[in-house]
């Protein structure tokens, strides 16, 4: 059992406030954390910003992207650490964990450093009444000191999504992982050290939202904050940053939609559809909750798709035959078992699952649930309407591409939608139509990390990925000179 600690100003600090850390695996207390006080997290603040105005502000892009790549190296030399880490906070597979949360999080360093070095600035020529003209040109500065609160699914993988970005153009930051996940966090101050990341460019607070995440995004010293997580805080995150007119970045829930039509590869789309429903336990945002099926296929599909939930091996994270873990934890795995009742009490068809799996006694205590299907559900029926964040899906037949493609976007949600059909138009013309910040055809989670990300409606404000973060991590300047 270790303690994990906060890293402020290139220090690991402790405090005498214990928390412990469970493994969702086994419901066992494998760590304990130290919960950041109120002067840490004021520390943290005021020593990102000085190291703005230190050594780390002097630097120039190609000796920022250097450093940013040494990074990336870092984390890849302790890859297996880093594993370990994150596979005990989670409880996730660790064959998961090795191929998306740890090279991604690796990745993230290079990509930004990549997108910083090859963004190009803006010019142009203007006319002046004498005819000797001006030119105007914009540079890039870094927008300053950037909170960055993440979320436990991805911890590792979310969080240098936005570190990445936001040092690549300068900025310094001060993260507060989910208190369920700080492992991963925690452990990159070293890595940062390491690379030769000056003291306070990173530094990483740790406690509960309601406490050290409050402390932190009502802390006048943040220039802008950056949130992954749930739709009721990033609303809270929002208000705190409307305080001092700061900018934010929401990246919020869903309630995606998979919509497969007869002209599907039947194949192909069973196969993506569990992937989207069961993998990370369903706890991925861009995860789908509602699948509708066109009424020809129905049947066939729906018993497809049980026969592939059944399939999936829950079990020890480490066996590589694993593909589905826990839930986060006991809090999560109550409220998704309240939503399994519930569909039940709601009129539900109970296609698979809906309960607690049967385990070996060492896995007893963790926080499992089976994967579950529901049919027969009304479309306003709280399981319907509401993210819940667990391995289920409620799946509905559909007659007609209109009546889809309004069931689909009938939600208060819009991050993401997946469409399975073989037919080129159809796939245009639905894509097009769904309210949502990305749409699949014929896969999930296949990202190209140049492209915007972020959601519609209720699913967050802002985008992220490639050009589109650093508009965020950036004060654009310009400057006009009259030739
Ligand atoms: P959450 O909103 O409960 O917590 C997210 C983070 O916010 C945690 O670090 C938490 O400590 C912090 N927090 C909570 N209250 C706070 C407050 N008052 N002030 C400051 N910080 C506070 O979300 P979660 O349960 O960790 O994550 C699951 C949610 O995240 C789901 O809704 C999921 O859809 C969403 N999510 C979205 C994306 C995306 O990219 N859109 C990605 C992953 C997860």
């Amino acid at each position: 059992m270790s303690t994990v600690k906060s890293f402020i100003n290139g220090e690991y600090v402790g405090s005498d406030e214990l928390a412990d850390v469970v493994n969702p695996a086994t419901g066992e207390v494998v760590n304990q954390y130290c919960v950041a006080t109120e002067a840490q997290v004021a520390k943290a603040v005021s020593s990102a910003r000085d190291a703005l105005k230190g050594e780390w502000g002097k630097l120039g892009t190609q000796e920022r992207v250097e450093i940013l790549y040494k990074i990336a190296d870092g984390i890849n030399a302790r890859f297996e650490e880093f594993l370990e880490a994150e596979c005990l906070d989670t409880g996730k597979p660790y064959s998961l964990a090795r191929h998306i949360d740890i090279p991604r999080g690796a990745a993230n360093f290079k990509i930004f450093a990549d997108t910083i070095k090859n963004a190009g600035d803006e010019a142009f020529h203007m006319a002046t009444p004498d005819g000797t003209g001006a030119l105007n040109y914009t540079v890039r500065k870094p927008k300053g000191v950037i909170g960055v609160i993440g979320p436990w699914n991805l911890p590792l993988l979310l969080m240098t999504w936005k570190v990445g970005p936001a040092l690549a153009c300068g900025n310094t930051v001060v993260v507060k992982p989910s208190e369920e996940t700080q492992l991963t966090t925690s452990l990159l101050g070293e890595v940062m050290n390491d690379a030769g990341l000056p003291p306070g460019v990173f530094n990483v607070i740790l406690g509960t939202g309601a406490k050290v995440g409050n402390a932190l995004i009502t802390n006048p010293g943040l220039d802008a904050i950056t949130f992954t997580g749930s739709t009721p805080t990033g609303q809270r995150i929002a208000e705190a940053a409307a305080v001092g007119v700061r900018d934010s970045s929401l990246e919020l829930g869903g309630k995606n939609p998979g919509i497969v039509f007869a002209d599907c590869d039947m194949d192909k789309a069973v196969e993506g559809t569990i992937r989207s429903v069961f993998a990370n336990c369903g706890q991925v945002c861009l995860g789908t909750e509602r699948v509708y099926v066109e009424r020809a296929i129905f049947d066939e599909f729906v018993q497809r798709l049980k026969e592939g939930a059944e399939a999936l091996k829950l079990g020890d994270p480490k066996d590589p035959e694993t593909n589905m873990g826990p839930l986060i934890s006991e809090a999560h795995r109550n409220k998704v078992l309240g939503y399994y009742k519930k569909a039940v009490d709601e009129g539900a068809t109970v296609v698979t699952g809906g309960g607690i799996p049967d385990l070996p006694s060492e896995l007893k205590g963790g926080s499992w649930v089976e994967p579950t299907i529901w049919t027969g559900l009304p479309e306003d029926a709280a399981v319907v309407t509401e993210e819940i964040f667990g391995p289920c899906c409620h799946i509905a037949p559909f007659d007609s591409e209109d009546e889809v493609i309004k069931l689909a976007n009938d939600t208060s949600y819009g991050l993401a939608s997946a469409v399975w059909t073989e037919n080129v138009s159809r796939a245009h013309r639905v894509a097009a139509q769904m309210e949502c910040g990305i749409c699949w055809v014929n896969s999930w989670f296949l990202r190209d990390l140049r492209t915007p990300f972020g959601g519609a409606k209720q699913s967050g404000t802002g985008r992220e990925g490639g050009l589109h973060s650093l508009e965020f991590y950036t004060e654009l300047s310009n400057i006009c000179i009259k030739l």
